[in-house]
């Protein structure tokens, strides 16, 4: 079957392309080991001079790489072209900090000399999402290629002209054949490529369902894995908060990307004191969103990113409508072309419910009102994710508190969780495991290797 790029804003197809056969896919494995052998060879030097180069080209191109990615999975423009700049500040990041990160580690145990030095492991393959299209790949690229590793990105199938765009900018900047292969090929190819000799690692963002059915692979064939997956991120709002600011973040945690990232703000926890006043901001807020084209400058919701996304979001929010929740704000999907939600707040959502443990990938808010900073903690916490959160306060040692106490990946006071090249990313319990970014990011597949002068 062809990979198709449609336009969400309107269903229309943009481009087909033609997937990979069995052989082809191996035979860019296959490339990817052999270029392996040379790149792992060179010095920090030369791989610092092509990554400078593509950060740059990011940068030069940044209005035609934001629209392509606007066309292809409604983020709004301005969003898109700070995912662009976004992602050349990673790029510059490890090609600047790699050698220092990667730097041999002295030791002195009980008087005798020994070193840890950090290799790379080989090919690695990276399993992407449309969300961010260029930061998810950019975000596993830029430390493993800096590493010395050679990566086949498969990418979402809804976003193939992102995919082919990183191979080809890549390709422009020099980076030698066979260290970055975009890969058009069925989900059943991944599993193929990761059990194969070649390949000593595989990362997935994601899914649940997809990083189960990726690290079950990687474990049988035992090869390390670095999960990113879902997240139903807490955002705890206490009765000293600034209110007013709170509502912004509020929604700007809720409604980035058309409310499409793991880490948004999707359920929103009040005390009682101050929930009346929180939810008339919020409902004010988020009722005078203009929705719109998302090359439209003026427009603050985009499309989802699919017909069936869109679908898939309805049907979680009437399932919780019919199951008792009540809508506060929107609910459905406008009369309009295209895959577009209306802003939604539920509340009165219980633990039956599918929103309340569900990740709703859109722009739905879930609110629920509590006692106190105890009664928000537990219900932070009754959650089988565990990926990032934020508590809104304006006691620093409160804020401390609770951010401890929540069991996440990150926590974030008075700002939703976001994301930047020198802070680490990444979740616990069913939000996967392993980190990326930062300098943790590019110590996930090397080898820490202990070697022991005597
Ligand atoms: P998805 O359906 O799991 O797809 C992610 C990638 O996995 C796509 O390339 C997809 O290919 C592929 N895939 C799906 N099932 C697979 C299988 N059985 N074997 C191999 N590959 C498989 O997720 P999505 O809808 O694109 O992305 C949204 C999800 O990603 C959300 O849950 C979001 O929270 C999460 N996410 C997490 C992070 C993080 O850093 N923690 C960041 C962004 C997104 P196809 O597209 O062809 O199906």
């Amino acid at each position: 079957m062809s990979i198709k790029s449609i336009n969400p804003a309107n269903g229309e197809l943009m481009k087909s392309f033609e997937p990979l056969t069995k052989s082809q896919a191996l035979a860019a494995l296959e490339n990817a080991h052999e270029a392996y052998g040379r790149w792992r060879h060179t010095s920090f030097s030369e791989r610092k001079e092509v990554m400078m180069k593509f950060a740059g080209l990011l940068r030069e191109r940044q209005e035609v790489l934001a629209k392509l990615i606007t066309l292809e999975m409604g983020k709004r423009i301005s969003e898109s072209r700070y995912e662009i700049e976004f992602c050349a500040e990673i790029v510059e990041f490890y090609a600047k900090g790699a050698e220092e990160f990667l730097a041999d580690h002295a030791m002195d145990v009980d008087g005798a000399k020994a070193y840890i030095q950090y290799t790379p492991l080989g090919v690695l393959v990276g399993v992407m999402p449309w969300n961010f299209p260029f930061y998810q790949v950019v975000r596993f690229i830029a430390p493993n290629l800096m590493a010395g590793n050679t990566a086949l990105v498969r990418h979402a199938g809804i976003v193939p002209q992102c995919a082919a765009k990183i191979g080809d900018l890549l390709e422009e900047c020099g980076l030698p054949d066979g260290v970055f292969t975009n890969l058009f090929i069925p989900h059943e190819f991944v599993d193929l490529l990761i059990s194969h000799k070649h390949v000593r690692g595989a990362s997935l963002t994601g899914s649940e369902a997809a990083g189960s059915s990726v690290a079950a692979v990687a474990g049988k064939n035992l090869k390390p894995s670095v999960l990113e997956l879902g997240g139903n991120d807490p955002f705890i709002v206490l009765e000293d908060a600034d209110l007013e600011k709170t509502v912004e973040m509020a929604i700007k945690g809720r409604m980035t990307n058309t409310g499409q990232s793991c880490v948004a703000s999707k359920r929103m926890i009040v005390v009682e004191k101050v929930a009346e006043k929180f939810m008339e901001g919020l409902k004010q807020g988020m009722s005078s969103m203009k929705l719109g084209d998302p090359l439209d400058e003026d427009t603050d919701v985009g499309p989802l990113s699919s017909e069936e996304a869109a679908q898939r979001l309805e049907k979680q929010v009437n399932d919780t409508v019919n199951a008792g929740a009540k809508v506060v704000l929107g609910g459905g999907r406008p009369e309009r072309k295209g895959a577009y939600f209306n802003p939604t707040i539920l509340t009165d959502v219980t633990p039956e419910m599918p929103s309340y443990d569900q990740e709703l990938f859109g722009p739905v808010a879930t609110v629920y009102v509590v006692k106190d900073e105890q009664e928000a903690i537990e219900l932070a916490n009754d959650s089988s994710y565990g990926l990032g959160g934020s508590v809104y306060t304006s006691d620093p040692d409160r804020a401390r508190r609770v951010a401890e106490a929540v069991d996440t990946g990150m926590m974030f006071v008075n700002q939703p969780t976001n994301s930047q090249a020198d802070l680490p990313f990444g979740g616990i319990k069913n939000s996967g495991y392993g980190r990326e970014l930062s300098k943790l990011g590019i110590l996930e597949f090397v080898n820490k290797k202990l070697i022991h002068m005597g």
